[in-house]
């Protein structure tokens, strides 16, 4: 694995992650979250975002966790470029990359995501999301605060351009959501791939189904992909390097249930008994392991009854 050298520019000013964008193409740019899960310590800056600048406008993938962050963002835009913003893409419908969209509406921007999330914005779960964060990120996330439908749901696969830069949008889901994207800046062979991808802490998996999360990996990759974005962590040089952490996770994740459903172990009794080893020393183990291995233990007792006769 060969992190980009010099890449980690989120430099901490007091107990403040300074948001920083970082560029990864000759049009590209990324800011990185910090690794831990979310927190007021870090105002839930914890998951990363892209944006493109053409000569024709930018292009932004993913708006980060409350409404301030989208603001910071389009700040952090506004030091590289005057260019207008005239999209934003959600690679999925999760709160820590879409409660800043409302900003670049704000800006002008109109604002693209795949139909697959309609189920998430209109669901309990996305109120009961919004409540948990609201009690963690007061300060940020105001009470009146709405979830943002897009004004465009995407039905299928997409190639775009914008001042001359080619962009394809593509559907990867379901993988870690029903509805994930992953977006290629063609001339830069730059690749955002959302929450396809975790790199320097565990991934989360929500609802996520394992094994179809480890075969969308295997279509992600791209012709003339160079520079590949995670939704949390850092980018890397090399694509079939950069899967390695989300798929060995979830590939060991599903070995562990497995032989804890085989043996008829209940998930409580399994997990306190399990090596977590070397996972264990990753950001974001205490808050995320417990539920990503209670998902893959459902998920392997639908797959021993579907492989029974
Ligand atoms: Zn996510």
């Amino acid at each position: 694995m060969k992190p980009l050298l010099g890449a980690a520019l989120c430099l901490w000013f007091g107990s403040v992650l300074a948001m920083e964008s970082i560029a990864v193409g000759p049009h590209s740019y990324y800011v990185k979250g910090g690794s831990g899960p979310v927190s007021a310590g870090n105002r839930g800056f914890n998951s990363n975002a892209g944006f493109v600048i053409t000569s024709d406008g930018v292009v932004v993938f993913d708006a980060l966790g409350t409404p301030a962050l989208g603001k910071e963002l389009i700040a952090e835009i506004r030091r590289r470029t005057s260019q207008p913003i005239r999209l934003l893409i959600l690679s999925h419908y999760h709160a820590d990359h879409i409660y800043g969209a409302e900003a670049f509406r704000a800006a002008g921007a109109k604002v693209w995501a795949h139909r697959e999330g309609q189920g998430y914005l209109h669901s309990d779960l996305a109120q009961q999301r919004l409540q948990e964060r609201q009690g963690v990120l007061k300060r940020w996330i105001p009470s009146g605060f709405k979830l943002l439908e897009p004004d465009r749901w995407l039905e299928a696969d997409e190639t775009f351009e914008f001042g001359g830069v080619r962009f394809a949008l593509r559907h990867i889901g379901p993988a870690h959501s029903p509805e994930d994207l992953a977006l290629t800046v063609q001339p830069d062979g730059v690749l955002f791939a959302g929450d396809l991808l975790f790199e320097g802490r565990i991934p989360f998996l929500g609802d996520a189904e394992s094994r179809v999360w480890l075969a969308a990996l295997d279509h992600l990759q791209a012709d003339g992909v160079k520079q590949l974005v995670p939704g949390h962590g850092l980018a890397f040089a090399d694509a079939g390097d950069s899967i390695d952490l989300t798929r060995r996770y979830l590939q060991d994740l599903r070995a562990k249930m497995r032989d804890a459903v085989q043996q008829m172990e209940s998930f409580d009794s399994a997990y306190a008994k399990t090596n977590w080893g070397q996972w264990a020393k990753l950001p974001a183990f205490e808050a995320a392991n417990r539920g990503n291995a209670y998902t893959v233990y459902l998920e392997m007792e639908r797959e021993s009854l579907q492989a029974t006769p």
